[in-house]
């Protein structure tokens, strides 16, 4: 404890211990009756919005003292004071740099790309600025607070908790006037709100001149102008933040921004619900249209290189095309790319597996010790990172790139005619499209659909396209069974792969169609998507972030299940029932259903055991092979294909196995996102029953057929 204050100057979070009071009379009285007699620890828990009274924790209850009162009580002062942490939130339409504005104001690595719907859940995140200590609450992008889906009712429930002290409204400088129509809702239920004008870069260079100056006088809140992705623009705004925090309360112009005549129209006993929000939203409408009006000049032809772009991008003729052959042309980048990296990755391995047996030997460790930790843990992990890591580590960038660049909205745009036959929303194009890193990242991006049933939808059928563990395993199956090594070889195998990726695509829509004719019955819904500015990519942020978010972290996720999974298939390999381990049991009950379907006994149980993680699929059904028989190091995938070859693998079982990669039951972490995303366990095995059952069938009929 250190100096003598009165009540009066303390600060919220600090506490003290009563000293004296200073008060005759009544007034003394009632201080003693609430229990501030010398002695008494206190803390001051906050101040009232208008600065006075102030709460204060007392003996388990929390008083309010007015500052009249509280000055005349004298207490010893806690020395060190923690800062105060003020939360404030940052609110704004989808795609207007929400989470860049985050990112260079808490120093978080939120994902950011250049199109609508990222953000599902709000971040939370600490920024210092001069004064302040701030806790930045980054909420799900919206249009409107009249919450129509998931993701705006997270927002406007948020806001409207009153939790933040400061709402910062991110707006786009490039189509101002549609920002302000959400800011000025958010004026309507937040204190204290700032106007932050992000993009003014990109607005300069299309000839879009703002004077925020007359914007705020007009509106009667802070306006700040930034270009988040040069982190110098956001001092400004970090200073004006401070002097709102600081401010006791803001005039806002109610009357200009028509709040009163919204008011009005809220409580009229007269008008319909229907006709209440016509009303409103035409008074937002008008009132943003009268901000902007003279502070907003336009001048030159804007627009016209991404009206040009679009004509190919989307254009009747050249859309499909394109999208087909940016999607083989980064296959092929990838197959290409990787192979030679994951040789070295993988030679390196075998050099130090040869190594670590050394050691073991040396070290006198038991034979099984050695089995278990270095053919068991270390070679699957090696497998899952030499045949991985490549394929990721050059997909995802160049998927980046097509995202930050503003594209993935024009697939959606594209396909939603497609989808729409279905029963579904051409939304669902972008969740596929996310499915290709992570079904689970794509399970949980199906909350951009308004729709619940639509949700759904996309929910049941995102497995159908491959993740990035399970298509580093089909480009490894590819290569072995159906490139040669050679350039004409990568071209076959970009060519199978895109080929069965648009076959999963084509499966995931006819499944979709089956499911809205069936389970799931009902009209499709309204389609409404941005379509942002196409954006010149930051490759260097790009490659930086695809391979620290993306790549390491879905590295890291199945080198954590490939380790155990490593170990249990060992230990089931080597612990014997009778005269057989138990590994030849599951395979050997497996095996009559797997030749059914054109694969064999160890592929099918290699699947289950796989559960934890699609990439340890191809590992466990090596362990299995050379468990039971001949080849015990694997160099390269010549050698691997030998191993399979020699156990009994043909171009049918590869194309069976490839098939059923691409439809089975979704991994254990996916399974877990849709049992959280549809809160139904029917739902989540219905997601696991619909691949398989599909999966099941074709393979069957391949099988069959040949
Ligand atoms: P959010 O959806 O609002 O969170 O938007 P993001 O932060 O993901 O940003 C969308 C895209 O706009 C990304 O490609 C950003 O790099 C880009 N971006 C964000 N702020 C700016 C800016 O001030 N200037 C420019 N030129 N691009 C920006």
């Amino acid at each position: 404890m250190g100096k003598i204050i009165s009540l009066k100057e303390m600060k919220p979070g600090q506490r003290a211990r009563i000293k004296e009071i200073t008060a005759t009379g009544s007034i003394r009285r009632r201080l003693l009756d609430i229990g501030l007699v010398e002695g008494t620890e206190i803390k001051c828990v906050g101040k009232s919005p208008a600065g006075d009274p102030s709460a204060f924790y007392i003996r388990g209850a929390v008083i309010a003292i007015r500052s009249e009162d509280s000055s005349n009580v004298l207490a010893e002062a806690e020395d060190v004071v923690q800062p105060e942490r003020r939360i404030v939130a940052l609110a704004g339409n989808p795609n207007v740099g929400k989470s860049t504005v985050f990112n260079g104001l808490t120093g978080l690595k939120q994902h950011t790309g250049n199109w609508p719907g990222k953000t599902v859940s709000s971040a939370r995140g600490i920024c210092s600025t001069e004064r302040h200590s701030i806790e930045l609450v980054d909420i799900p992008g919206t249009y409107s607070m009249l919450a129509h889906s998931q993701e705006e009712e997270v927002a406007r429930d948020f806001l409207e908790s009153g939790e933040a002290e400061v709402t910062i409204v991110v707006c786009d400088a490039t189509c101002l006037e549609r920002s302000l129509n959400l800011a000025l809702q958010i004026i309507e239920i937040c204190p204290k709100v700032m106007l932050c004008v992000n993009l003014m870069d990109e607005a300069k260079k299309r000839g879009i001149q703002i004077d925020l100056d007359l914007i705020s006088e007009r509106m009667g809140i802070t306006v700040v102008g930034t270009a988040a992705r040069k982190k110098a623009t956001l001092t400004e705004l970090k200073h004006r933040l401070d002097e709102l925090l600081d401010t006791d309360k803001t005039e806002v112009h109610r009357e200009y921004l028509g709040i009163e005549e919204r008011e009005k129209i809220k409580k009229s006993s007269e008008l319909s619900q229907r006709e209440k929000e016509d009303k409103t939203v035409s008074s937002l409408t008008e009132t943003a249209e009268r901000i902007c009006k003279d502070a907003v000049t336009y001048s030159g032809e804007h627009d016209i290189r991404d009206r040009q772009l679009d004509r190919i991008f989307t254009g009747r003729l050249w859309a499909y095309p394109t999208m087909l052959l940016m999607l083989a042309l980064i296959l092929w980048i990838t197959i290409v790319g990787a192979n030679y990296p994951s040789e070295l990755l993988s030679a390196g391995f075998a050099k130090l597996q040869v190594k670590l047996t050394a050691l073991f030997n040396a070290s006198g460790a038991p034979v099984w010790l050695h089995d278990m930790l270095v053919l068991g843990v270390y070679r699957v992990l090696s497998w899952v990172v030499s045949v991985m890591l490549p394929p990721m580590a050059i997909f995802f960038p160049l998927f980046t790139i097509l995202e930050d660049a503003g594209y993935l909205p024009r697939i959606a745009y594209n396909m939603d005619k497609a989808f729409k036959c279905c029963g579904a929303c051409g939304k669902q194009a972008l969740t596929t499209c996310m499915g290709f890193g992570c079904n689970a990242v794509g399970v949980m991006g199906c909350r951009i659909i308004d729709s619940p049933r639509e949700r759904l939808l996309a929910i049941l059928t995102n497995n159908f396209v491959p993740c990035n563990g399970r298509f580093s395993a089909l480009i490894a199956i590819i290569t072995m069974f159906f490139a040669s090594g050679s350039v004409s070889g990568d071209f076959r195998a970009a060519l199978i792969l895109t080929l069965l990726i648009v076959f999963g695509i084509s499966a995931a829509l006819a499944a979709t169609a089956l499911l809205s004719k069936t389970l799931l019955k009902g009209m499709p819904s309204s389609f409404t998507l941005e379509l942002p500015p196409y954006r010149r990519p930051q490759f260097g942020k790009v490659i930086v972030r695809s391979i620290l978010d993306r790549t390491i972290f879905v590295l890291a996720r199945a080198a954590a299940a490939a380790a155990p999974a490593g170990m249990i298939v060992w230990i089931l390999a080597n612990t014997f029932i009778g005269d057989m381990s138990i590994l030849s049991r599951m395979v050997d009950f497996m095996e009559p259903i797997g030749k059914f379907m054109g694969l064999d006994g160890a592929i099918l149980t290699a699947f289950i055991l796989g559960l934890p993680a699609n990439e340890i699929v191809i590992p466990i059904t090596i362990m299995i092979y050379t468990s039971q028989g001949s080849l015990s190091d694997l160099g390269s995938l010549a050698e691997m294909q030998q191993l399979f070859t020699e156990n009994g693998w043909t171009i049918v079982t590869a194309i069976c196995t490839m098939i059923f990669y691409l439809m089975h039951w979704p991994c254990a972490t996916t399974l877990l996102t849709i049992k959280k995303e549809t809160g139904s366990v029917k739902w989540t095995l219905m997601a696991a029953l619909i691949p398989t059952a599909a999966g099941f069938i074709l393979c069957s009929l391949i099988a069959l057929v040949f």
